[in-house]
């Protein structure tokens, strides 16, 4: 039964008992309407309010200045977000080039659009890169997808951890090594490295906003780890997670932008300069400004996976009156528990990550006892389902065993992975 198993998948992952008992009814019959959420009209009042309260609540729980940012709901999953960051990112630098070029030339009424363009055209082959920050399978995806998108004359490889150590993820490089471009449309990284169980142990220092409060544009994938922690998100322009870890279910994706970059200043550029220029421009579901100015509801949204991330919401703010701040002291000892049985029995586990940088979030290893690996973790596995430990096989392309220590899994979760990870050691 539910009862008797601690789920540790990656994602999707173990969603809360009482969330899902209260999604079920309302799945059937929402709030006494005679329909279920998931057949109520996008654009019924009642859809309204589950986004702007899931909203709101995103925004006290993380503290987001709601001034300054804009938080909307989207479908395309992390992936997608690879995509979107690209295209818009690339979009609102052109409209900035583009808007210093007419003023050079004598401002919009003087200056001839063939000159424009050239000028432009320039400012483009010279100076438009995208800076990546490669420290895992996901950050590599990104990569590749702003390569796949533009071509390799656009994006730089800023850093790429597996370059020092032997090939594999694993280590952040020094920030003192990355190889950051001047006014990059974007330096993008993954703060917490799903598969390679590596995290950010904090902001990086390097890409902090400088004192005039000008600064890099800093993209970050936080699918992983969102919620988990305080995150300085005036830091930030653009930062996205899909729901299936902590905050809900597969379905919606979520992106916090900073206004300014839907702002008319940096609107898209129009479709015919950007092919005059030969960049892509988004598709419309993917244009955030579209999104932004729509409330997410540009086209059909699934209300119902909004309504499981508010419910998820209201539930941590319920639990922890300190918002993330109580969330991340718990997500700390529950880590610290399998992380210290895995460190007091070092002939029988190895921790995949350096020390530095292990994720709080996916507690990656390997089983060496008895020297035999995949027989020492087939039977790792097998002892643990046994005893209702599930969702323990490392990711397919690195193997290993991969406890995800999400929000949804409680102390006694963790507390008796860890007791198992001893017991396995010793017996
Ligand atoms: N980024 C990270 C850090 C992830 O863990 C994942 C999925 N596990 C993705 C992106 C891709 O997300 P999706 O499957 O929703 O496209």
């Amino acid at each position: 039964s539910r009862a008797e198993i601690t789920y540790f998948g990656a994602g999707p992952a173990l969603l809360p008992s009482d969330v899902l008992e209260t999604a079920a009814q309302a799945l059937v019959n929402y709030k006494d309407t005679g329909l279920g959420i998931a057949e109520h009209s996008h654009r019924s009042e009642l859809a309204a309010t589950i986004i702007n309260e899931a909203k709101a609540d995103l925004a006290t729980y993380l503290d987001i200045p709601t001034a300054d940012y804009e938080t909307i709901f989207m479908q395309a999953g992390g992936t997608g977000e690879f995509s979107a960051s690209v295209y818009n990112l690339v979009g609102a630098w052109v409209a900035r080039e583009h808007a210093a070029v007419v003023a050079e030339l004598g401002g919009a009424d003087a200056a001839d659009e063939a000159a424009v363009l050239a000028a432009l055209r320039k400012r483009v082959e010279t100076g438009l890169k995208l800076d990546y920050i490669v420290t895992g399978g996901w950050s590599l995806k990104a990569y590749q997808e702003a390569v796949r998108l533009l071509g390799p004359e656009y994006v730089n490889l800023a850093a790429d951890a597996r370059v020092a150590n032997g090939g594999k993820f694993g280590t952040i490089p020094d920030q003192s090594t990355w190889k950051l471009s001047p006014d990059a449309a974007l330096v993008y990284y993954c703060d917490n490295e799903t598969v390679d169980g590596v995290e950010f142990p904090e902001f990086p220092a390097v890409l902090a906003p400088k004192a005039d409060g000008t600064g890099p544009i800093v993209v970050a994938d936080m699918s992983s780890n969102i919620l988990s922690r305080r995150i300085p998100v005036s830091n930030y322009s653009l930062l996205f997670f899909g729901a299936q870890k902590n905050l809900g279910s597969t379905g919606v994706t979520v992106a916090v932008i900073r206004k300014s970059l839907l702002a008319p200043a940096t609107v898209q550029p129009s479709p015919a300069l950007m092919r005059k220029l030969g960049l892509p421009i988004p598709p419309i579901v993917l244009q955030y400004e579209i999104i932004a100015k729509n409330n997410s509801l540009y086209n059909t949204l699934s209300i119902f996976d909004v309504y499981i991330a508010g419910l998820v919401l209201k539930r941590l703010l319920q639990i922890f009156p300190n918002k993330v701040d109580g969330q991340e002291a718990v997500s700390k000892k529950k880590a610290d528990l399998i992380y210290t049985a895995l460190e007091s029995n070092p002939a029988e586990y190895k921790i995949v990550p350096d020390k530095s940088v292990r994720s709080r979030m996916n507690i990656c290893f390997r089983v060496t006892k008895n020297g035999a690996v995949d027989e020492s973790e087939k039977a790792f596995l097998k002892e643990a389902t046994a005893q209702g430990l599930t969702g323990l096989k490392g990711h397919r392309s690195v193997g290993g065993i991969r406890a995800s220590n999400y929000n949804s899994i409680s102390l006694e979760g963790a507390e008796k992975l860890a007791k198992f990870i001893e017991e396995f050691a010793k017996a």
